[in-house]
């Protein structure tokens, strides 16, 4: 089973993206871990990598495909494999589709979670955490048992600045302008499943399940 998921920052990815890596046995390869893989591996591609984002150099397309095929081509994808984070350009798209095709492979689904700007605003903004600790709580979701207080040291909880609503929104749109020429690219190709991620983890996950095992 070989999947591809996209979703907005707050979707859930990183959840759903557990949840299936467990369920289906195929190990889940965000892009930052690749890349630490092939750095730490001392790899030809990993080297060359660490020099461009030692020099603060956006890494090269044909590195990290190269990357890319070196992961896919490790004995745990024979099953399949779950790309996270990957690809994010067309260019890295079409690089992945030609890539897949050398290796007598093919994408099976690209799931997209999908939740409503708004909600994702309402998650990634109600975010606090302690100064003193660095436990995380939520407004709604998490919330601590005395409100802006952490439970474990009594401090003053705090937002991050990352967190307010203006950096929020405007990391959203940079994301969605990013994803949305993949969206139209998977959806050309059929590849492309729209799930409703604005409810409960675990129904989430059931429509992620009944898709995959459709
Ligand atoms: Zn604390």
């Amino acid at each position: 089973m070989n999947l591809i998921l996209m979703g907005l920052p707050g979707a859930g990815k990183g959840t759903q993206a557990e949840k299936i890596s467990t369920e289906f046995g195929i190990p889940h390869i965000s892009t930052g871990d690749m890349f630490r893989l092939a750095i730490k591996e001392e790899t030809p591609l990993g080297n060359k990598a660490k020099g461009y984002m030692d020099k603060g150099e956006l890494v090269p397309d044909e590195v990290t495909i190269g990357i890319v095929e070196d992961r896919l081509k490790k004995g745990d994808c024979a099953k399949g494999f779950l790309l996270d984070g990957f690809p994010r350009t067309i260019a890295q798209a079409e690089a992945l589709q030609t890539l897949l095709t050398n290796l007598n492979k093919n994408i099976d689904h690209v799931l997209h979670i999908d939740v409503p700007e708004e909600k994702l605003v309402e998650r990634l903004t109600g975010r606090r955490v302690c100064p003193t600790c660095g436990a995380t709580y939520h407004v709604i979701y998490n919330p601590p048992k005395t409100e802006g207080v952490c439970d474990r040291d009594g401090s003053q909880l705090i937002q991050r600045k990352d967190d307010s609503p203006e950096t929020v929104k405007n990391r959203l749109a940079v994301n969605l302008e990013q994803m949305q020429p993949l969206l139209d690219f998977y959806k050309d190709r059929g590849y492309l499943e729209t799930i409703d991620g604005d409810r409960d983890i675990n129904e989430v996950f059931k429509d992620v399940r009944n898709l995959i095992e459709k």
